[in-house]
């Protein structure tokens, strides 16, 4: 409806000024407006008599004014304006605070509604800074739930209250809904008519929360029909790479690997296997707990690019892990004549150069790096396959950024971020999803512990056997506050005091984000060869960091970590033959802590933390919506609204399946058109 592009200043009341204010509020068009959502609502009860007022209650009456209003000055600054009012069952004392010109306002020969907190004083009854309005029987003689938004300077919630219920007179009925009424049918969704003027003045509870059902429903559709779109695309796409490989070599590497491969990632390979030669480009997310083996499967995918012909890179969040997973393809690929190379921030500018130009000269098979992979000039000469490993922290945008390097190579996500299934399909509903749901063989769970801090020595000890009988062990020290510089100083002083005090006798060595890159390295490597028994760090390692031998974790005050980030962290043991341990020290002062503590200690699965995590801390905190390039939600709240997002995979996949079907028109257009922008940069290719 092209009224709703109407610019708000031509609103009544709202002219240039208030226009501008209103853009701040990200509110524009007439269509802004309606999308505005209240972030709560207010219950008018009706009207009440006098007589049964109750103090501290937030309350209605008809009323009128008795005499004049006094206004006094008790002490400096505070003006009490008093005025008493009736009505057929008793008075009542209007009391504001600092509005001496209320005394000036009313009439006493008309009928007033009035509205504010009763509060009973000194034997009588007083409503404080009330609302007053002259009395109208259709508009305050009902039940009410009023909207309350969020607001900003110079815009009072009256002032939306009554744009939105203009805006909404002036088109109500006449809203186009893109939904059909099969669709709304199907799913029990109420009219977009009706939907929005009951999420800003709803009738009843009910028609409210039918109304903010489907405005749930519609946006959580748009996001997943747009992405589905793309993953279509994608598919029907027949400009992938094709990757024709040398079977013999491929299933004789995978046969010299020094373990068996699982089941699950036996199928991980198959599939991404079958997409690298199918002729789409492979846009496939891989999703294993910690320990799952991941990195496998992204060495089988790219030797398979490296004996078709093509590079491929592989980007990592941090300079330990790329280091850490450069190493190991070394080792991996040693009996082949595959070339593998590391571009992170700490090489010298001559050793970058060089690295460059092999790599465009095609002499490098495999690069494996940081963000400088994609931040950097670099060119490939024949990029085929692209793998970002924990890709919770690269959103779509840097995905698409990526891609852009090579002619369109196949893209493969390994994540260890174990997000719920929905959400999953939710958020990387533009990729395939393989899931390795498999631990491999002889891993014994990781015994965990919450111990208080007063018994951080019994804690010691207890580090000291371990490394008695050969392991090694990581501390983690107090996360202070998303400070790189403090987290690193609190490494260093719990290294010290460890040092000089109870770990004297121990090989010592720390680790954090303020060390230059090769002292990192040659820390890293150090403990990863038996040189080190104790590895005091801040959170860097907690991603991908692989030491086998390593199988205690202790984590001091684990209360400030969250959930899924102590499960990253513990995932950093266990990942050998021995036994291993994660100690939680946390001082367990409110019931949430205790909580989260023992969900640590109750369960090694990773999926089963994230779901409880969502719940606990909430979808903002537990996925950075925006670092996905996602737009942020406007109704929809991802824990609560769970049970409508199944809903709308439903729905979605049924309409994808008749999309030429001509009730779905306007949908689809609709949804190309709200996402146009974001189709166009995630699809960058
Ligand atoms: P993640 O999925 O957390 O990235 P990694 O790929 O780092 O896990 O693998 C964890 C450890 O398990 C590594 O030491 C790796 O060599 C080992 N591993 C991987 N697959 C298997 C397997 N099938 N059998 C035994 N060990 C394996
Ligand atoms: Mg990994």
């Amino acid at each position: 409806m092209e009224a709703l592009k109407q610019s708000v200043q031509y609103v009544k009341g709202v002219g240039p000024k208030r226009a501008m204010r209103l853009n701040k509020l990200g509110i524009k068009t007439l269509q802004d407006v309606l999308y505005y959502f209240p972030r709560d609502y207010e219950t008018w009860q009706g009207i009440k008599k006098v007589r049964d007022a109750v103090s501290g209650e937030e309350a209605s009456f008809v009323v009128t004014f008795d005499g004049r209003a006094n206004n006094q000055k008790p002490r400096k600054g505070l003006t009490l304006t008093t005025w008493r009012c009736r009505d057929e069952t008793g008075y009542i004392w209007c009391v504001w605070f600092n509005q001496p010109y209320r005394a000036r306002l009313y009439s006493n020969a008309k009928t007033y509604f009035v509205r504010g907190k009763v509060v009973a004083k000194y034997g009588m009854l007083q409503l404080h800074n009330p609302i007053v309005e002259e009395y109208l029987p259709s508009v305050h003689d009902v039940h009410k739930i009023l909207p309350v938004y969020p607001l900003t300077e110079g815009i009072s919630q009256k002032d939306l209250r009554n744009i939105t219920a203009s805006v909404l007179k002036r088109v109500e009925g006449r809203l186009h809904d893109e939904f059909p009424a099969s669709v709304r049918k199907m799913f029990g969704l109420v009219e977009k008519n009706y939907a929005l003027r009951h999420i800003h003045f709803p009738q009843t509870v009910q028609s409210l929360k039918a109304a903010r059902r489907r405005l749930v429903f519609e946006e959580l559709f748009y996001i997943k029909m747009a992405l589905s779109v793309i993953r279509q695309k994608n598919h029907m796409e027949q400009r992938g790479l094709v990757f024709e490989w040398d079977q013999f070599r491929l299933d004789k590497f995978i046969y010299d690997l020094p373990f068996q491969l699982t089941n699950a990632q036996k199928r991980v390979v198959d599939e991404v296997l079958q997409d690298l030669k199918s002729g789409r480009v492979m846009n496939r997310l891989i999703q294993g707990d910690v320990g799952s083996g991941k990195t496998v499967i992204a060495a089988v995918g790219m030797y398979c690019a490296a004996l078709s012909g093509y590079q491929s890179a592989m980007m990592a969040p941090t300079e330990i892990l790329a280091r850490q997973h450069f190493n190991s393809l070394k080792g991996l690929f040693e009996n082949t004549d595959v070339k593998v190379e590391c571009l992170v921030g700490g090489l010298k500018n001559a050793e970058k150069e060089q690295i460059k130009a092999r790599l465009a000269s095609g002499d490098i098979d495999m690069l494996i790096g940081t963000h400088a992979v994609i931040q950097d000039e670099v060119i490939f000469k024949k990029l085929g396959l692209v793998v970002t490993d924990e890709q919770h922290r690269f959103g779509v945008r840097q995905r698409a950024a990526l891609k852009e390097k090579g002619q369109s190579p196949h893209m493969m996500v390994m994540s260890a971020t174990p997000i719920p299934r929905t959400l999953a399909l939710m958020l990387y509903g533009d990729l395939d999803v393989s899931i390795i749901d498999e631990l491999p063989p002889g891993r014994k769970p990781v015994k965990t512990y919450h111990v208080p801090p007063s018994m951080k020595s019994r804690v010691l000890d207890f580090v000291k056997r371990q490394v008695a009988e050969g392991r090694q062990a990581y501390m983690v020290c107090p996360l202070v506050e998303e400070s790189d510089a403090i987290d690193s100083q609190s490494a260093v002083e719990l290294f010290e005091s460890l040092r000089n005090g109870e770990l004297a006798n121990l090989r010592l060595g720390l680790l954090h984000g303020r060390m230059k890159p090769q002292e990192k390295e040659r820390t890293m490597e150090a403990f990863a060869a038996g040189q080190v028994d104790v590895l005091i760090s801040t959170t860097v390692i907690e991603v991908g960091v692989n030491v086998p031998n390593a199988t205690l974790m202790v984590i001091e005050n684990a209360e400030r970590f969250g959930l899924a980030q102590l499960h990253q962290l513990r995932g950093r043991v266990g990942r050998g033959e021995h036994q291993a341990y994660c100690i939680l020290i946390a001082d367990a002062k409110t019931r949430e802590v205790y909580e989260r503590m023992k969900i640590m200690t109750k369960t090694n699965d990773g999926f089963e933390i994230a779901e409880k995590d969502l719940k606990l801390r909430g979808p903002g905190d537990f996925l950075g919506v925006k670092q996905h390039g996602l737009p942020e939600f406007k109704i929809v709240n991802l824990v609560r609204d769970m049970e409508i997002l199944k809903e709308v995979d439903v729905a979605v996949n049924r309409i994808l399946q008749d999309m030429d079907n001509p009730a779905y028109k306007a949908l689809l257009e609709y949804t190309t058109d709200k996402f146009n922008k974001q189709l166009a940069e995630i699809t960058l290719n």
